[in-house]
């Protein structure tokens, strides 16, 4: 990539390059970036649609599902023709066709512990579009001892919630420390989701992972942002580092290598 935009990219990008934060150099910011995003779903949708139409430059994608027919009421990133196809091969050809300049990085797998560490390092941000607790809980911990941030967005029924967990702010175990109690939070599925929230959801991850990789310094900074369609009400909660939380509290582990989970996926020290 050059210094300088090339005529094609100036008239793609001629509407965002009118914002004064957004200028050539932050266009050519956005273009040398790399952002993780781990799921390709409903969340997933909205922020890998919103990131390859900015002009993230590399976008990883890391999923182990096929598209079912059941999906396709909110991840609109997949379309009749992708039934029982990888979700990471039709969210790739769906960036390739929305915009050909963006590198897609697929990784078919489950973001599990065993190689996250390596999976997660390469990227600027992750973006948690996840739809169960275990992977969410891996994700977490290898951003944050990777020293990178980890935007959080979770959905059901008509709710939804996101946060951008940063170094040396809480992290997602400082909201939940382990694997709740079956039952007590919805999670996976079959769970009911109405579309328009986990893309609602999916493009305030996309914004704060957009802030972050053009360095701006108004962003949702140490706060939980729910999101509750029947009333329409948007609330921030603040969150506070836990000092006892085993990632980012005092007494932390230091390296992924180190991680180990029991069943209720506490980190064994
Ligand atoms: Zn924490």
């Amino acid at each position: 990539m050059g210094d300088t935009l090339s005529p094609r990219q100036r008239d793609r990008y001629s509407r965002q390059l009118l914002i004064d934060s957004v200028g050539e150099p932050e266009q050519r910011m956005l273009l040398s970036s790399r952002v993780l995003v781990a799921g390709a779903g409903g969340l997933g949708s909205a922020v890998i649609q919103s990131l390859a139409a900015a002009g993230v430059g590399t976008i990883g994608i890391v999923d182990d599902g096929e598209v079912k027919r059941s999906n396709l009421q909110r991840q609109v990133i997949h379309t009749v023709d992708d039934i029982g196809k990888p979700k990471v091969e039709s969210a790739a050809r769906y960036v390739e066709a929305l915009n050909p300049e963006v590198t897609v990085e697929t990784h078919l797998e489950r973001l599990q512990l065993e190689g996250a560490a390596a999976l997660v390092e390469p990227y600027d941000v992750v973006i948690d579009a996840l739809d169960n607790f275990r992977a969410r809980f891996v994700g977490n911990d290898v951003a944050r001892l990777a020293g990178i941030p980890f935007v959080h967005g979770a959905v059901y029924g008509f709710e939804g919630q996101m946060m951008a967990f940063r170094p040396g702010g809480p992290c997602y175990r400082c909201l939940l420390p382990e694997l709740p109690d079956a039952g007590a939070i919805p999670s996976g599925e079959p769970m009911g989701i109405f579309p328009p929230v986990p893309l609602t959801i999916g493009c305030l991850q996309a914004m704060e992972a957009l802030k972050h990789v053009l360095d701006l310094d108004e962003v949702l900074d140490d706060e939980l942002l729910r999101y509750d369609a029947t009333d329409v009400t948007f609330t921030r909660t603040p969150l506070e580092v836990d000092p006892d939380c085993p990632v980012c509290g005092s007494d932390s582990v230091d390296s992924a290598t180190a991680l180990e989970y029991d069943e209720r996926c506490r980190i064994v020290v």
